[in-house]
C-alpha cells in the first residue's frame, strides 16, 4: 500500500499502529491530530499528542523494534509517509559514533516507557539489541578522538621527514612532512587512522598549525645538516606539508601560517602546500585557495594525481606548481601497460601545464629507472628514504652524501 501513497488522509478514531507492531513507516503530520498511548494492565495511558508539523513512528524504525506505543488519529489527518528506507539509508550513512548514539537514546526511551507502567507486574528490564559490532566501532572511535584532544595538548604527535629526490642526478629536492602520532598505549598510530577524526573535529586547524610550526623550526636545522654534508642544495630545498579539505575551506588561514613562516625568518616558497586531486571536485573553491596561496608565496602541489575525477580545464586555471603522480601507478607500471601509459599521459599533461612532476611510492630499482626515463623530475619512496624522524634524517643525509 505504501508503495503507492505519499500523503494519506486518515479519519478521527483510526488507530494508525499498535503497541507491539512491527513499523515499516514513520509518518508527518500536515493537519490534524495523533494521539500516542500505551495500554498497562488494560488500562490506557496518555503519553502525549502530535500534531502539525511533527514525527511520529520513528522510534521502531531507529531501533528495528516493535512499535512501542499505540498511534490514534483524534482529529482528522492529513499523513505524509515517511517510508523506512528514508530513514534507515540515512542512518546507515552515518558515523558509526552518532549510529550507536541513535541506538542507545532510542534504549534509553523505550526503557522511560516501561517506566511509566507504574502498575507493572515484573518489574524486570526489558532487553533490548544493541548492535555490539556498532557499540565496539563507536566506542573505540569516541575513546581514540578523546586520545587525540589530549594528544595534541600532550605533544604526543610529531613530524617526520620523507625525503623527495631529483630522479636525474639523485640529489634531493625536498621533503614531505607527515605526522605521526606516539601513543602512550597504542605506539605509534599513523595519519591514515586519526587525520580523519581530527578532520571531524576543529582539531584538524590546530593540527596544521603545529605542522607548519615544526616545520619551519626543522627547516634551518635541515639546512644545516645538508651543508655539513656538502649538500649545495642547502637554500632551494622545500618542505611538502599535507593540508586537509577542511582546511582548505578556511579563509584566514594563510595569513596565520604566513605569519609563522615569516617570523622563523624564512620565505614562505619553502613551504609546499599539497591538496588532493579529490578535493579539486569543489573546483572554485579551490581555484580561490590556489589562487591566495600563491599570493602569499607558497608553492602548490596537486596530490594522488590520477585516482580523482578533475577535468584537465581544472588543471589549466589552477597554477599549481607540482603533480604527484599516486603511488598506485607506480606500482603497477611495471606489470601493466595501463598504468605505465597513465604516467606517460600524466607526464605530458604537467609538461603542457608547465608543472613538475613527483612520482610517490618508488620502492624499487626498475621502478625508479622506468619514471626517470619516461620523464619524471623527482621521486619519493622507500627505497630513496622512509619517513623519518628529525634525528634520523642527518644519518640518512650522510649516507647519501656517500653515494654521490
Ligand atoms: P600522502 O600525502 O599521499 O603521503 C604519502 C604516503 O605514502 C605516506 O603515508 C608515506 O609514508 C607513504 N609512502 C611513502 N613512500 C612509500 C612507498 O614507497 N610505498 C608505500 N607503500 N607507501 C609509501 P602516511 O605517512 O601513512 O600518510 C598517509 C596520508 O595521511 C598522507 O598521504 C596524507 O594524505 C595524510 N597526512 C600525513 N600527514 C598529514 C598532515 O600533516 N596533515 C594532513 N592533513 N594530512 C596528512
Ligand atoms: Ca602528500
Ligand atoms: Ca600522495
Amino acid at each position: 500500500m505504501l508503495d503507492d501513497l505519499e500523503i494519506i488522509e486518515v479519519a478521527k478514531d483510526t488507530v494508525l499502529f499498535n503497541e507491539g507492531e512491527e513499523g515499516d513507516c514513520a509518518y508527518l503530520v500536515e493537519s490534524g491530530r495523533v494521539e500516542i498511548s500505551i495500554t498497562d494492565m488494560g488500562k490506557k495511558v496518555f503519553l502525549g499528542s502530535v500534531t502539525p508539523g511533527e514525527l511520529l513512528g520513528e522510534m521502531a524504525i531507529i531501533d528495528n523494534q516493535p512499535r512501542s506505543a499505540t498511534a490514534t488519529v483524534v482529529e482528522d489527518a492529513r499523513l505524509h509517509v515517511i517510508r523506512r528506507e528514508q530513514i534507515s539509508q540515512r542512518l546507515e550513512k552515518l558515523d558509526p559514533a552518532m549510529q550507536h548514539i541513535f541506538q542507545l537514546m532510542a534504549f534509553r526511551f523505550r526503557g522511560n516507557l516501561e517506566s511509566v507502567r507504574r502498575s507493572h507486574t515484573s518489574r524486570e528490564k526489558p532487553e533490548y539489541y544493541i548492535d555490539p559490532e556498532l557499540r565496539g566501532r563507536a566506542v573505540e572511535k569516541l575513546r581514540l578522538e578523546a586520545d587525540l584532544w589530549a594528544a595534541v595538548d600532550h605533544g604526543e604527535l610529531s613530524v617526520y621527514y620523507q625525503p623527495i629526490i631529483d630522479l636525474d642526478g639523485a640529489r634531493f629536492a625536498g621533503f614531505e612532512a607527515l605526522l605521526r602520532w606516539d601513543h602512550p598505549e597504542r605506539g605509534v598510530v599513523m595519519p591514515g587512522v586519526f587525520i580523519c577524526l581530527a578532520e571531524e573535529t576543529p582539531l584538524i586547524e590546530g593540527i596544521g598549525e603545529m605542522v607548519i610550526e615544526q616545520v619551519v623550526t626543522d627547516y634551518p636545522r635541515l639546512q644545516q645538516i645538508l651543508e655539513d654534508h656538502g649538500d649545495s642544495r642547502q637554500d632551494e630545498f622545500y618542505v611538502g606539508v599535507n593540508v586537509s579539505p577542511k582546511q582548505v575551506n578556511s579563509l584566514n588561514r594563510f595569513q596565520r601560517i604566513a605569519d609563522i613562516v615569516s617570523k622563523a625568518e624564512l620565505s614562505t616558497d619553502v613551504i609546499k602546500l599539497e591538496i588532493t586531486e579529490s578535493q579539486l571536485v569543489e573546483i572554485t573553491h579551490v581555484m580561490e585557495w590556489v589562487r591566495e596561496a600563491k599570493s602569499h608565496g607558497f608553492r602548490v602541489a596537486i596530490d594522488d594525481f590520477g585516482t580523482g575525477y578533475s577535468s584537465l580545464s581544472h588543471l589549466l586555471h589552477l597554477k599549481a606548481d607540482t603533480l604527484k603522480i599516486d603511488r598506485t601507478f607506480v606500482r603497477d607500471m611495471l606489470r601493466h601497460q595501463q598504468a605505465e601509459s597513465m604516467v606517460r599521459a600524466i607526464v605530458s599533461i604537467a609538461r603542457s601545464f608547465e608543472m613538475d612532476i613527483v612520482a610517490e611510492g618508488i620502492e624499487t630499482q626498475s621502478q625508479l629507472a622506468l619514471l626517470s626515463r619516461l620523464g619524471c623530475d623527482y621521486g619519493q619512496g622507500f627505497l630513496i628514504g622512509h619517513p623519518m624522524q628529525f634525528d634520523d634524517l642527518a644519518k640518512w643525509v650522510g649516507t647519501r652524501a656517500i653515494q654521490h
